[in-house]
């Protein structure tokens, strides 16, 4: 049967879209970005800065249309642009979620970190909220300068009064890769909790990036292990056997949903990173729920055709730029690439730069369960 509404180039050739799964679970995990504005210009983030700010009313009317199919615990996202700069919104949502009974929110929120202060660190460990801080160690300085100096006085301010609360995530790229390894050994120095580390993979990765980073991910398992033996502590979430098998399914428009600042409804706020700038692009009709009045009065036809669209997002449906079916790849139960990451890069959801497979091959070779289990760290 001929699938219409897939977008272009989206199914590997011969691979009939699949039908059988369910189009909308229960959701799980909502996302709210809150703003488009931010302090900082990092020069890997994908998103545009614009003057776009989501009011209470949207969000309130928003969880109140969704609350029949809210599952018993849900993860409910507060994401930016800085959502620091929309704190009115931050306490009135979660002022708001306290007045529900059926459903359990459980709060994140991710920061670049510059704007936190005591008082609202203490806000967040009241309320349990899982923080992601973006702090790319020795690289921050090429992200923004002037940036340094506030956020590791937000960082020392959350090891002090929310050590249990956070995660600090870094992001390198072709250009910063070589510190990648001396920048997580001062990170665990430091005492943090938790930490994980991200490749910006929408920029190519030529030759000597790939032997640079495959130079710092052996030094950083070397530094790993030295680091668990003296302290028993195993901070870099990377290295952490996640317990997952099988095949990696994009679960955008299935068990969540993201608001965004300009009011529309997307299965996940990286399809609105994507696409959002063009409502005229072909791909955007097959991700987006519409405007929120819209996405409320959508015919259940209609809204389970745009989520058919992200449940035939799954690793063994992907390919590669030159054509490589992920289906036939021996690295496949081993890979979850992000749909519209990959197509940052390469302008087509679901398919994926030559680069990306190589980092993910090259990581697992380098740092990989086998590496681990050598050096008893599994
Ligand atoms: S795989 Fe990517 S698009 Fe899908 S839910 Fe995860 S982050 Fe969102
Ligand atoms: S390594 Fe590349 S071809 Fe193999 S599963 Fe991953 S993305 Fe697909």
């Amino acid at each position: 049967m001929k699938n219409n509404n897939a977008p272009r180039g989206r199914l590997a050739p011969g691979h009939p879209p699949c039908y059988n799964l369910p189009a909308m679970q229960e959701i799980r995990s909502l996302t709210l970005v809150l703003s488009d504005r931010c302090n900082f210009s990092c020069p890997y983030c994908p998103q545009r800065t614009g003057k776009n700010t989501l009011a209470f009313k949207d969000i309130r009317v928003f969880l109140d249309f969704l609350n029949p199919r809210l599952a018993g615990e849900v993860w409910l996202g507060f994401y930016g642009g800085e959502p620091l700069s929309s704190w009115p919104l931050i306490e009135k949502t979660v002022a708001y979620t306290k007045k529900e009974q059926r459903t359990r929110f459980r709060l994140t929120l991710t920061t670049n970190g510059s704007l936190l202060k005591k008082e609202l660190i203490l806000f967040l460990k009241r309320h349990r909220f899982a923080l992601v801080l973006s702090y790319d160690g020795l690289a921050q300085k090429y992200r923004d300068p002037g940036s340094v100096a506030a956020v590791e006085r937000a960082l020392a301010g959350l090891k002090e009064l929310y050590p249990e609360g956070y995660t600090v995530h870094s992001v390198f790229t072709p250009r910063t890769v070589p510190l990648l390894a001396a920048s997580m050994r001062r990170l665990m120095g430091q005492g943090h909790a938790r930490l994980q580390y991200a490749l910006d993979t929408s920029a190519p990765w030529g030759k000597a990036d790939l032997a640079a980073l495959e130079k710092q991910l052996c030094r950083l398992l070397a530094i790993f292990a030295e680091h668990r033996r003296r302290t028993g502590k195993v901070p870099l979430e990377n290295f952490k056997e996640n317990g997952r098998s099988g095949v990696f399914a994009c679960f955008g428009g299935r068990d969540r949903l993201a608001l965004l600042p300009d009011r529309t409804v997307w299965g996940c706020e990286m399809f609105h990173t994507l696409l959002g700038n063009d409502p005229h692009a072909p791909d955007y009709a097959q991700f987006c729920f519409g405007a929120l009045e819209e996405f409320m009065s959508l015919p259940a036809k209609g809204f389970n055709a745009v989520a058919a669209n992200y449940a035939e997002l799954r690793q063994d449906y992907f390919f590669t730029e030159k054509g490589n079916l992920c289906s036939l790849c021996a690295n496949l139960e081993n890979c979850s690439v992000c749909p519209a990451a990959a197509a940052l890069a390469t302008g087509i959801p679901a398919v994926i730069p030559e680069w990306t497979c190589r980092i993910n091959r090259l990581s697992r070779a380098a740092a990989g369960p086998t590496r681990r289990r050598e050096l008893n760290l599994s």
